[in-house]
């Protein structure tokens, strides 16, 4: 079933491979396009793996922070900057997906991804080609996302994963919560510190809906929509180098924007030490001012290194609760 029309998908894959060159990283050459197809009056847009500009001026290209790179990948660079709805979106990219990426597209709502054929006989499947089938798919196949391949030169657009559903696994452990008067980020965290502790990972925001009212958030680490905990006990659990659930910092930043929110105070409250990739990818939202309820790493040993070199290049404004 075709999801868009064939020719604006060539069109929009030809939009990343035409940039894909551009990248500062020097080995991984990867670029996005994301477009909305019942939205046409939203230009496309098409991006590179990107480094945030604030660490541009700090770091050498392939420095690392903690654990992670300091590159945005590009199917999240691309939705980052999309001004359409997330919620429906498309993707193509030059190269098969890997599983955070797939999680994040997955949170974000994306109804089709769309791979360049030449991506499939490149360096990142034939590293990670295990990944590419035990888990991106996976997640796409469960948050009821469409998978095809793109041949550019054939001009055609074959389904890898066809997936008819009209509708799709909603996101969920996420609470919203009303803003009593008087009451800050600070208290409110301590509210949730007494209620839920800290040993597992949530993130909390002071946020204005679309409609304008003010709104606190809640956002807890959770599986990818339609991921079971079976899905996470029996498949692509033991690579080391990716897994299932979301952390909340990152789901929190897409949340936001698929829902249209914007942040009322621009601090977000962490229950745990975020990992060194979902700093990254904050510092990729926009997200520069955190507030820390305990020291603890969430599940990355790197998490301290990475805050702590964040914090001390001032790139990162980082408290601690009393
Ligand atoms: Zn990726």
């Amino acid at each position: 079933m075709a999801l868009a029309d064939t020719a604006l998908i060539l069109q929009y894959m030809q939009q990343a491979v035409d940039v894909v060159l551009t990248g500062e990283h020097a080995d991984s050459k990867v670029s996005a396009c994301a477009f909305h197809p019942e939205q046409p009056e939203i230009p496309a847009v098409a991006t590179v793996s990107a480094r945030p500009d604030c660490l541009k001026g700090h770091f050498a290209w392939d420095a690392r922070i903690g654990a992670s790179s300091q590159f945005i990948h590009a199917e999240l660079a691309a939705l980052l900057k999309f001004g359409g709805n997330l919620r429906g979106a498309h993707v193509c990219v030059t190269d098969p997906f890997c599983p955070n990426c797939a999680k994040n597209m997955a949170e974000a709502g994306v109804r089709a991804i769309y791979i360049d054929h030449k991506g499939f006989q490149k360096d990142f499947i034939a590293r990670n080609g295990d990944e590419f089938k035990t888990m991106s798919m996976l997640i796409a196949e469960k948050a009821g996302i469409s998978v095809f391949e793109v041949n550019r030169k054939a001009g055609t657009v074959t389904p890898i994963l066809d997936q008819q559903a009209t509708t799709r696994p909603a996101s969920t452990a996420i609470e919203f919560f009303d803003i009593a008067d008087g009451m800050t980020l600070e208290s409110a965290m301590q509210t949730f510190k007494n209620r839920l502790g800290t040993r597992e990972a949530w993130t909390l925001a002071f946020v204005k809906e679309r409609d304008g009212s003010p709104r606190g958030l809640l956002v807890f680490e959770a599986l990818p929509p339609g991921i079971t905990p079976e899905d996470y006990r029996t498949r692509g659990t033991d690579t080391g180098k990716y897994r299932f659930p979301i952390d909340p910092l990152t789901r929190l930043g897409i949340i936001t924007r698929r829902m249209g929110m914007t942040l009322l105070d621009p601090r977000i409250g962490c229950a745990r030490l975020p990992s060194s990739r979902s700093l990254v990818n904050a510092l990729g939202m926009g997200i520069s001012n955190l507030l820390l309820a305990s020291a603890q790493p969430d599940h990355d040993p790197l998490g301290l290194a990475a805050i702590t070199l964040l914090r001390d290049k001032k790139i990162l404004n980082v408290s601690e609760m009393t």
